[in-house]
């Protein structure tokens, strides 16, 4: 593209409509000057045809006018543009011919024909390049003779118009120069402020900068021009300050969700994810490099109880405390991670010495109180310890050997470490076949009910309890203080429960509600069923079903179930209650919190549990606190059953003060169903 800019095209059609008005204007000059020019030649030649014509008449009416007409047509040679004359007689024979100046100038001149001018009428008259002007001598009455003029018009014309061309063409350049200068001057001018724009717009685009200004500059449309540029540039500078905030709060969010795909939002600790990744590589490595690792897996120690009294604040709080504490025991080198709940994960990388110092920093300084919202909370920590090289570098089974250790330092009596040892790992295999050995043991009929009665001071029968037993044709006969926890863990307890349910009412129907007189039976629940919205309705559908009386069944909730689910437990005894059931509180005393909630349910029969029975005759204090759970049951008007009564010295004990009701070996041990019935009707011959 030859035009480069607004500027040189403007200069580039001004240079050429002056050009063409310029020419155009020297043409018609030029024209006009021939035109003027010709009619001056030819007036001028008129007038002297005239007056040689007239002078003539004088010259050809002498006689001897020979002489003197030659003479006479030499005084044209004044005349430089005459080419020629001649004179005739008036029948145009030729008297004398005169060769002009300008016919003489000429490089080759040619002869003049002055044969056939006969033929022109007078006057002047256009022959090629010349002017002939024809001319008779003497009056049309008596023409004496004629005279042809003819004289050179193109070659003084030409010089003439030369001469005018020459004069004009200067003026005409100078003129056509100081146009295009002011044209030059006049565009720059104009153009100048788009120039400056321009190099505005290209400054804005390297530094990013819109809150640079354009100053205004020039008139109208360039002016209005400047302040729309300012305008626009205000909007922008607007729309960039909104996508910069946005861009940075998306960058933000970004790392937020970031940090929370890592970290534990609230201890701020990695998460459980992001543990595992690092592990799994530091894993790697140290199997490459023929080193070892550790993991520790931290659970504290009555976390539950925390949460569950002093509410899920506090229980924040203390986690996150807990998490700082634990952090400022591990060495840096080491990870700490939140497993979930109050379960940590430590990737060590100590030699064992080292390790047994820190678990034992971790278990010795969580023991020590912390201060949360002015309250004194007091939790442990269980702490298992297993190395890589254990579970062949495997994360997962790292993972769980340590998990193993850990549950086995709960299991040997909690706030304490243990390291892993592959022994642990066959209790914990047993537990994992135990939970799936139940569903299909329901399904085989491998569960049966064994039923232990209750009976009074004097050995009559008060009721009898179910107890379930499980005789699995893969694990053999499972306790069940064994499958029960496992089940609740596993979240199988609700078949079983289902199970016993379905089962006792069936005995109750077709044999303890057929007895002259009736028997009650109780049955175990556990705190997940208390949990479960439709076990309610599972109870009262099973009842309806079997046709059962419910005054003959009572649910036994141990203390700690009762008391982790207070409110569904509520309401759970008041459903019962208002169905005619009776409500018992087992393993009373094992519990931990005020005995004030005793007062506000409806409860029928607390069960004193075994380890204080167990006790009896011991220590003055251990007697002390049987005596003051015997008055308290009384004051509150709730009947009183001691468990696990297994001597004389137990039995005369509870007597001797008033327990009205007793379980134990002393008087029977839990027994099927047909031994069940042997046994009533000996203790009724008894009777
Ligand atoms: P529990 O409810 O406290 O049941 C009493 C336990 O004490 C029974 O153990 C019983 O056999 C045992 N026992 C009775 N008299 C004596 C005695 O004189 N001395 C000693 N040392 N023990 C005695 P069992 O049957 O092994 O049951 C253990 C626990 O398993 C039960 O404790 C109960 O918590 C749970 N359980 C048993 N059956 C069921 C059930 O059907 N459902 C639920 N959820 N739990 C059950
Ligand atoms: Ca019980
Ligand atoms: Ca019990």
């Amino acid at each position: 593209m030859l035009i480069k800019s607004i500027r040189t095209a403007v200069m580039l059609l001004s240079l050429v409509s002056i050009a063409l008005v310029a020419t155009s204007v020297f043409y018609s000059a030029l024209r006009e000057h021939r035109e003027l020019y010709s009619r001056y030649v030819e007036s001028d030649l008129k007038a002297l045809s005239d007056n040689m014509a007239n002078d003539l008449v004088g010259v050809l009416s002498r006689s001897d006018y020979f002489f003197e007409l030659k003479r006479y047509l030499l005084s044209l040679e004044p005349y430089e543009n005459v080419i020629g004359a001649a004179v005739y007689d008036k029948n145009w024979n030729v008297l004398e011919v005169y060769a002009g100046q300008a016919l003489l100038n000429r490089d080759a001149p040619e002869p003049v024909n002055f044969s056939d001018w006969k033929i022109h009428h007078q006057g002047v008259h256009r022959v090629d390049e010349n002017l002939a002007a024809v001319k008779r001598i003497g009056e049309s009455s008596l023409v004496i003779g004629y005279l042809v003029l003819i004289i050179d018009l193109e070659g003084p014309l030409h010089t003439s118009t030369w001469n005018l061309a020459t004069r004009i063409l200067p003026v005409a350049i100078a003129v056509i120069l100081v146009l295009v200068g002011l044209f030059y001057a006049l565009a720059s001018r104009w153009l100048w402020p788009l120039t400056q724009l321009s190099q505005f717009a290209r400054t804005v685009q390297e530094t990013k900068d819109y809150s640079l200004k354009f100053p205004v500059y020039g008139k109208y449309e360039v002016s209005s021009l400047s302040k729309d540029i300012n305008n626009m540039m205000d909007a922008i500078r607007i729309e960039s300050d909104i996508n910069q905030e946005y861009v940075e709060l998306l960058e933000q969010r970004r790392e937020e969700m970031e940090y929370l795909a890592n970290y534990d939002s609230l201890t701020r600790l990695l998460n459980r994810q992001s543990f595992m990744l690092m592990l799994e590589r530091s894993l790697d490595a140290a199997k490459d490099q023929g080193g070892d690792l550790a993991v520790m897996f931290v659970d504290l120690d009555g976390f539950k109880e925390v949460n569950d009294t002093l509410g899920h604040e506090v229980g924040d709080r203390l986690l996150v405390e807990v998490a700082a504490r634990l952090k400022s025991y591990v060495p840096r080198k080491d990870v700490v991670c939140r497993h979930g709940g109050d379960e940590f994960l430590v990737l060590c990388q100590e030699s064992d010495q080292a390790l047994v110092q820190l678990a034992e920093n971790i278990v010795n300084g969580l023991k020590q109180i912390f201060l949360i919202n002015s309250w004194e909370v007091r939790v442990g920590a269980s702490v298992g310890i297993a190395s890589a090289s254990d579970s062949e570098f495997d994360t997962q089974d790292t993972i769980r050997n340590a998990d193993v250790a850990m549950y086995a330092a709960k299991k040997a009596g909690k706030s304490r470490y243990s390291f892993f040892e592959r022994e642990m790992l066959i209790d914990h295999q047993r537990k994992i076949d135990i939970a799936n050995a139940i569903v299909p043991g329901i399904e085989r009929n491998e569960f049966y009910i064994y039923y232990q009665p209750k009976v009074n001071a004097a050995g009559k029968i008060q009721g009898v309890e179910a107890l379930i037993r499980w005789q699995s044709e893969a694990l053999g006969c499972v306790s069940p203080s064994d499958f029960i926890p496992i089940a609740e863990q596993s979240g199988k307890i609700s078949s079983l429960t289902e199970w016993v349910i379905e089962h006792v009412c069936n005995d109750v129907k077709l044999y303890f509600q057929t007895l002259n007189e009736p028997v009650l039976v109780s049955v175990n629940l556990s705190a997940y069923d208390l949990k479960r919205y439709q076990f309610t309705d599972f109870i009262k559908s099973t009842f309806e079903k079997s046709g059962v009386r419910p005054d003959l069944i009572e649910f036994e909730v141990t203390e700690h179930a009762y008391l982790d689910n207070f409110d569904m437990a509520n309401q759970f005894f008041e459903y019962v209650s208002a169905l005619g059931c009776r409500v018992a509180l087992d393993d009373f005393g094992t519990g931990y919190s005020s005995l004030s909630y005793l007062t506000r349910i409806p409860i029928d029969l607390i069960k004193i549990d075994k380890q204080f029975v167990e006790n009896i005759g011991s220590t003055a204090r251990d007697d002390a606190l049987v005596l003051t759970i015997i008055e308290m049951s009384k004051r509150l008007g709730m009947e009183l059953c001691a468990e696990g009564v297994e001597t004389n010295d137990q039995y005369n004990f509870l007597k001797m003060h008033g327990c009205n009701m007793m379980q134990g070996y002393l008087f029977a041990k839990p027994m099927k169903l047909g031994d069940l019935s042997k046994y009533l009707e000996q203790s009724e011959i008894r009777a």
